[in-house]
């Protein structure tokens, strides 16, 4: 029996497939690399038990083997990537979850659904339990992200009750490390590319707004442990440690030592003011909670991007 990992060439699923075939699983990686990359996944190919499926999950899926878990990571996560892949992003998050929910059922195996933080949207509650239901815009820029990933809970929980399928899902909070593609806009990578180029780190707004940060290791963690728990409802996986853009700016030249001003550059419209996980239910259903700091994160984020940058 094998596990299916879509998005299993992309940052995050790169690692979780590294992770379960570490466990001794034959893992199954479907991914269109419309975001991902190959060389993320290049000294895996060269293990047993690894299959790469080059195939795009909104279409109809190939001949696969028996699955016993199935793990939902494809979709665009970067907000000016979303915003160029829109129409793909909702589609991925919808109709790619019901092919995969659907062959979940036909293989009677456990399915995972990778939500997200943003279902929180400009949250109004600060830090965010599961039970805050989120402050979304259903029409914003964000809105072909954040709402496909909302309907994507919706179905992943009308399956569990309807049909009775087994299901998991995960919010997950910024999330950064090795192997995250130095061009696709987000603030860790924009801020450690730019300077290591020693160009200018771009913050936007006045830096003020906040986002936490979790070491790659710490997310795939938790999410090996949710997916073996009982526990069925959401659950935040995140590092509660709080920074403001312009804090992370200035880290982000600390460590790197680099010569690089900050300037300030318009906010995108809808950009959340906060984002913080109350990770209670983690800590107590899972016994998870992040090991790795910040700091150290970075420094291993920097070290991996001046390979690639
Ligand atoms: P990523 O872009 O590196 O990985 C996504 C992968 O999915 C890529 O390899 C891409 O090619 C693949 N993909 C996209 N559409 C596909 C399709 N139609 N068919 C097959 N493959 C497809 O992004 P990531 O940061 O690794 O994110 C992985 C998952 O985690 C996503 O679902 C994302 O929404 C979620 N997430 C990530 C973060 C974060 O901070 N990185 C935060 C919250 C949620
Ligand atoms: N951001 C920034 N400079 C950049 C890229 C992003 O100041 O070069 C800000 C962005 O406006 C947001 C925060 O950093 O407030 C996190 O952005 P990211 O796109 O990484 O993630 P998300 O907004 O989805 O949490």
């Amino acid at each position: 029996m094998a596990i299916l990992v879509a998005g299993g060439a992309g940052f995050i699923g790169s690692h979780l497939c590294e992770r379960l075939l570490n466990d001794g699983y034959e893992v199954v990686c479907v991914d269109n690399l419309v975001t991902g990359a190959e060389m993320n996944i290049a000294a895996l190919r060269q293990r047993r038990g690894f299959t790469f499926v080059n195939h795009d999950i909104i279409e109809p899926l190939p001949e696969l083997p028996l699955l016993e878990q199935i793990y939902h990571l494809a979709s665009p996560a970067s907000p000016p990537v979303y915003q160029e892949f829109a129409v793909e992003t909702m589609r991925v998050n919808s109709e790619g979850a019901y092919r995969l929910l659907e062959l979940a059922l036909q293989n009677r195996a456990r399915f995972f659904f990778a939500s997200t933080s943003e279902v929180y949207g400009d949250p109004l509650e600060h830090p965010q339990r599961e039970e805050y239901r989120g402050n979304v815009s259903m029409i914003g820029p964000r809105s072909m992200y954040d709402e496909a990933k909302r309907y994507g809970e919706a179905l992943t929980s009308t399956y569990a009750r309807s049909r009775g399928l087994e299901t998991r899902i995960v919010r997950i909070f910024n999330t950064f490390g090795p192997r995250m593609d130095p061009a696709d806009g987000r603030v860790v990578t924009n801020f450690i590319a730019q300077a290591l180029r020693n160009e200018p780190i771009t913050v936007y707004g006045d830096g003020s707004q906040t986002r936490s940060f979790q070491y790659v290791s710490d997310l795939v963690e938790g999410i090996v442990r949710l997916m073996a728990s009982n526990y069925s409802g959401p659950v935040n996986i995140g590092n509660p440690e709080e920074y403001t853009m312009l804090q992370l700016a200035d880290l982000v030249q600390q460590l790197t030592g680099t010569s690089s001003e900050i300037v300030f550059r318009p906010l995108p419209e809808d950009d959340p003011r906060q984002r913080k996980p109350d990770i209670t239910l983690a800590s107590r259903e899972l016994g998870w909670e992040p090991c790795v700091p910040v700091v150290d994160g970075l420094r291993r984020t920097i070290e991996y991007l001046r390979t690639v940058v």
